[in-house]
């Protein structure tokens, strides 16, 4: 916790996922990270990176998880842009409900975008658990490649 960012709360879906308690599409996972599908995804592929060390978000992270959290970032990011053939990537990432933050585990989004294509909408519907499925096993089949 800083001066400006309220207590890290435990109870968060994200500590859950971490601690297994609720299923993920997990993509890639180390000793301070882990990547898995978001599942209302604003396009095919959105997949969320989180470090594994407890942050509300950006400005709370220790700045070591941070760089852990960037190397994931631009691996799972290169291994999304290859499995769905992507012409660029969306990356980006909320601070508090003011700036458009709903889970408080800090993450960040990756979104594969193709030219002409917009991004869906926030609150968009919860996608078919078999095509998240499938779809994590394209990135984690990239990441091998
Ligand atoms: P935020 O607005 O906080 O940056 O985004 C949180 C993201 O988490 C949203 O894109 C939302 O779809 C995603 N999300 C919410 N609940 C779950 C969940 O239980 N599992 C997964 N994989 N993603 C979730």
């Amino acid at each position: 916790m800083t001066a400006d960012t309220p207590a890290y709360d435990p109870g968060n879906i994200f500590a859950k996922i971490l601690r297994g308690e609720i299923p993920a599409q997990t993509v890639y996972e180390d000793a301070d990270t882990l990547a898995f599908m978001d599942v209302m995804p604003q396009g095919e592929g959105h997949t969320l990176v989180i470090p594994k060390a407890p942050a509300r978000g950006l400005l709370d992270a220790d700045p070591a998880s941070l760089a852990a959290v960037t190397a994931t970032l631009q691996r799972v990011g290169r291994a999304v842009k290859a499995a769905f053939d992507a012409d660029g990537l969306t990356v980006f990432q909320y601070n508090e409900p003011a700036g458009g933050q709903t889970v408080f585990h800090l993450h960040f989004h990756i979104v594969p975008r193709r030219e002409g294509v917009p991004l869906k909408r926030h609150e968009g519907g919860m996608a078919d658990p078999e095509v998240l499925a499938k779809h994590a096993a394209r990135i984690r089949a990239a990441l091998e490649a």
